[in-house]
Parts: structure tokens; C-alpha cells; sequence
């Protein structure tokens, strides 16, 4: 593969894992190439800041290599840039010979049920990013005065909502929980965190580490009813034809906790499988949901569906999530999906519609957006990787667009908007100002979450 000739520009949208390891491929590829990282935040790292639990700091540690992606020559990062906004999709793609987006897919999905919209019912993503301290939802609310608490979804997000809602505030104390987060959870009512999961243990979509440590936690009872433990024949035959192994170490865990003695304690968690919300009860505010119950059934494709049944109960919660994934949303000037909620693309280059083989020049796509909600941080260097490949390929062929060497540069057009872009460098002052805030009270940061905040300590240290 050619290298690419050292006047190339690339910019990428979306400094989350994707969006570093497009730029590492690249980098491989030319070292020294120019690469602008844009993202709408003075602070970087995406879904692994604003994502990842603050108790599972050891999947933060990526950041160590995104810093060193970071420190390469040709790397800038213009913080505090929103596309779409200050910049538009048709103003960087004539700026840049390739463009590529990874901005992930953060918009929740929707249950549509009765009362869904009803103040005490919310997107888990909601829960998500205020506890992690991103600034667009440092005021949000929660009712936490509910004893009993509904998590709709049995993936890892909706594990990392319960557990954070049911864990002791002690042991959260020393992560980098945002303090307003850490605050009103000190003050927690919540005693009981339902999970809902509309099919049977064995299509649970959680990985096994994440599910057993609510096993592991002090004050806190697991109550899983062995019923629901008891495999329907569609199930059984599914179990028996899988690779992966991670629903039979689920089905492993979840018996052991159904053959465990309750031992009253304070908190618990308890597993409703075969479940599904129909509606949520509530005036004002949410004051219970009911549930129907679910059988299985083949689907007819090696899958499991779930039927409702004409049972069900009321569950007496005054506080619900639904953690029921995640999708992309629309950037204006870019192709896009509505159905899957991705930007359309074949291997990563963008196509112009839905189901069209024709690509954009010189619009890529990666992460989440390129994919869908699924996959672990690892998972999207593959992904970037991939796309990157298509890039150099595109590059070698001479097939991303050429630029209009008289037209003024994204710095100049973001200069004469009044937008104040801030640098890594800038990033850095607030990593530091973080660090030092959190090493008063024994934690690794205090997260700024005011974005004039952060504004004003890159002002002040310039
Ligand atoms: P997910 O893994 O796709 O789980 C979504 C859950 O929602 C599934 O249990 C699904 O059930 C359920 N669901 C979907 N529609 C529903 C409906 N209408 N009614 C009831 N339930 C419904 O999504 P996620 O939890 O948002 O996670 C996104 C990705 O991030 C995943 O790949 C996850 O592993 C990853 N992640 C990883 C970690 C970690 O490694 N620690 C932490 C957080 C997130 P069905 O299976 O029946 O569709």
C-alpha cells in the first residue's frame, strides 16, 4: 500500500475509541500525517469517560494509549467543536480529503408502552451520563426516594445501572463517580432493583464478569427464582448449539445465586426473566409497572422469541431505566439509516443511501456508527482498522476528493464564529485540574461537568 502523500488532511469526528484508533491505523500507515480529531467536549475519550462504570477503572486504562495515539506528530485535537453547529458536515469535507465519523451512537431506544413518558421513567443513557459526569446531564434528576427501582434490559448497560444504583456508596466513593452523582446516591432510598429481562437466561445479553458481580457485593441479596431457571426445549436447543460460552457460564452463575440462601440483607437484586413491561402506572410520576409474562419459542432461524401470555403482575416501582440498547443519530449532510440507526456504509465507506453501492468520496464511518451498538472497546479498533484500510486503498487510487487550496482553513472559519476550540494541550490543564481536585478526597479525579468551567481553566492557564 502506498503511503500517503504527507499534504493529506484527515479529520475525524468522535474522539471515543473509534475515533483513536482510526487515527493509530493511520498513523501506522503515515506517520506524521495530519490528523484533526474534532469532538464537541474540551475533554476526549468518549463512551470511555462518559461510558464505562466508574468502579471498572481498568477499562479505562485505554486512555494510557489513546494519550500516546495523542502525542504523535500531525495529531491535533479541536475540543469544543460541535459539527453540525459551529461547523458543518459540507465544510470539513471541502477541508479535509477525508472525513471520518465516529461519533457513536448515543440516542436511546424507546419501549412504547403506556406511560413510558412519564417523569420517573428514563433512557438508562440518561443515568449513564450524568453519573459519569457528562456535562449535558449534570442536572438531570432522578427519583431516588423509590425503595423499589425497575432496570428494563439485560445487557451490560442495564448491569452497570443496577449495580451502581445498589452498591454501597463506600465503594463508590473512590472511583471518579461524579460528586453530584455520588451525593444523591448517598441519599438513596432504593432498596430493590428489579431487572427485567423479556426472555429466558440463556439469551441474556450480559457477559458473565459483569453479571456475577452483583454476587459479590456487600449488604446486597440476588434472588433469581429456579423456575425461571428451568429451560424451555427451544432454549435448551439453542444453549446446545452455541460457541460462545458465555451464557452457559451466565446459567452457571444464575443457579448457584437461586440455590443461596436469602440473608435479609439491606439491598437486593432480583432477576425476572421471561418478562416484559406493558405499561407504567403514575399520574405525576411513575408508581408502578405492570409486567406480562413470556414464553419462548423458536423463532424458526436457531433463535428464541419471546410470546407474551395473558399473565401478569405489578411490580411497585417508583423509578424506572430501560437499558434496551442504543442507536445512531442523523448528522445533517451525512446518508443515514433511520431504520438501524447508522450511517449507511460498505466496510466503512459511506454510501448514499440505504442499500445504495454508490460511496461518498472521501466520507468514512467507524465505531458505533458504522456497526451499530455492539462490542466491547476492543472491538472497535478492529472496526477502525477495517475502515482505515478501505481509506488507504481509496487514497492509493487516487479516489478522495481534491481540495480548493484558496479556501480559509477550519481553524480561520471556527476563529471568525467565535468558536474557542480548545487543544490537547487544553485538555491536559483539566486532566490535572481533575487529578488534583480528586487527590484531596482519595479519588483518582473529580470530573469537571460545567463546560464554561473547563473553559475558564484553559482561559486562565493560557
Ligand atoms: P445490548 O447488549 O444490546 O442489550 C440490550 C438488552 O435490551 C437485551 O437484553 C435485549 O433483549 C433488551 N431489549 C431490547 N429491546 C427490548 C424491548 N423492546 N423490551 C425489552 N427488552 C429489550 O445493549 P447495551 O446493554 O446497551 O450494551 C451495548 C453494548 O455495549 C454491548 O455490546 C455491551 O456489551 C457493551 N457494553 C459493555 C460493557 C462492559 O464490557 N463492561 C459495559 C457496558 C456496555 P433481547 O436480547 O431479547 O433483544
Amino acid at each position: 500500500m502506498s503511503t500517503p502523500p504527507s499534504s493529506l488532511r484527515v479529520a475525524i469526528i468522535g474522539s471515543g475509541p473509534a475515533g483513536f484508533y482510526a487515527a493509530e491505523a493511520l498513523q501506522k500507515a503515515a506517520p506524521g500525517i495530519a490528523i484533526d480529531l474534532i469532538d464537541r467536549l474540551p475533554t476526549p475519550f468518549g463512551l470511555v469517560r462518559g461510558g464505562v462504570a466508574p468502579d471498572h477503572p481498568k477499562i479505562k486504562s485505554v486512555t494510557r494509549i489513546f494519550d500516546r495515539i495523542a502525542s504523535q506528530p500531525g495529531f491535533r485535537y479541536l475540543g469544543h467543536v460541535q459539527v453540525g453547529t459551529d461547523v458543518t458536515v459540507e465544510e470539513l469535507r471541502a477541508r479535509y480529503h477525508v472525513l471520518l465519523l465516529c461519533y457513536g451512537a448515543d440516542a436511546d431506544r424507546a419501549l412504547g408502552i403506556p406511560g413510558e413518558t412519564l417523569p420517573g421513567s428514563h433512557a438508562a443513557t440518561e443515568f449513564v451520563a450524568w453519573y459519569n459526569g457528562n456535562p449535558d446531564y449534570a442536572g438531570a434528576a432522578f427519583n431516588l426516594a423509590a425503595r423499589e427501582v425497575a432496570v428494563v434490559g439485560i445487557g451490560n448497560v442495564a448491569m452497570d445501572v443496577a449495580r451502581i444504583l445498589v452498591k454501597p456508596t463506600g465503594a463508590l466513593a473512590a472511583t471518579d463517580l461524579a460528586d453530584h452523582a455520588l451525593k444523591a446516591l448517598a441519599e438513596s432510598s432504593v432498596r430493590t432493583i428489579h431487572i427485567v429481562a423479556r426472555r429466558g437466561p440463556v439469551q441474556a445479553a450480559c457477559t458473565t464478569p459483569e453479571l456475577r458481580e452483583f454476587g459479590e457485593l456487600d449488604g446486597v441479596d440476588v434472588v433469581v427464582n429456579p423456575r425461571d431457571l428451568e429451560l424451555d426445549t427451544a432454549s435448551e436447543a439453542e444453549l446446545a448449539a452455541m460457541e460462545d460460552r458465555n451464557p452457559a457460564k451466565n446459567l452457571e452463575v444464575l443457579r448457584e445465586w437461586a440455590a443461596r440462601p436469602r440473608t435479609d440483607a439491606a439491598r437486593q437484586v432480583v432477576f425476572h426473566f421471561n418478562a416484559s413491561p406493558v405499561s407504567l402506572a403514575g399520574t405525576e410520576h411513575v408508581t408502578g409497572m405492570t409486567v406480562v409474562r413470556n414464553r419462548l419459542e423458536s423463532d424458526g432461524n436457531g433463535g428464541v422469541k419471546a410470546i407474551a401470555t395473558d399473565e401478569t403482575y405489578d411490580l411497585p416501582v417508583g423509578l424506572v431505566f430501560r437499558s434496551v440498547g442504543y442507536k445512531g443519530r442523523a448528522l445533517p449532510g451525512v446518508p443515514f439509516d433511520e431504520r438501524k440507526g447508522v450511517v449507511p456504509n460498505i466496510d466503512g465507506r459511506v454510501v448514499e443511501a440505504p442499500g445504495s453501492t454508490t460511496a461518498v468520496p472521501g466520507l468514512y464511518v467507524a465505531g458505533w456508527i458504522k456497526r451499530g451498538p455492539q462490542g466491547i472497546i476492543g472491538t472497535n479498533k478492529l472496526c477502525a482498522t477495517d475502515t482505515v484500510t478501505q481509506v488507504l486503498a481509496d487514497i492509493a487510487n487516487s479516489a478522495v476528493p481534491s481540495l480548493d487550496p484558496s479556501l480559509s482553513t477550519v481553524d480561520s472559519l471556527l476563529a471568525e464564529r467565535g468558536v474557542t476550540v480548545t487543544s490537547w494541550t487544553d485538555w491536559q490543564t483539566l486532566d490535572r485540574a481533575e487529578q488534583a481536585r480528586g487527590a484531596a478526597s482519595g479519588r483518582p479525579r473529580v470530573k469537571l461537568t460545567n463546560v464554561q468551567e473547563m473553559l475558564d481553566i484553559v482561559a486562565a492557564s493560557r
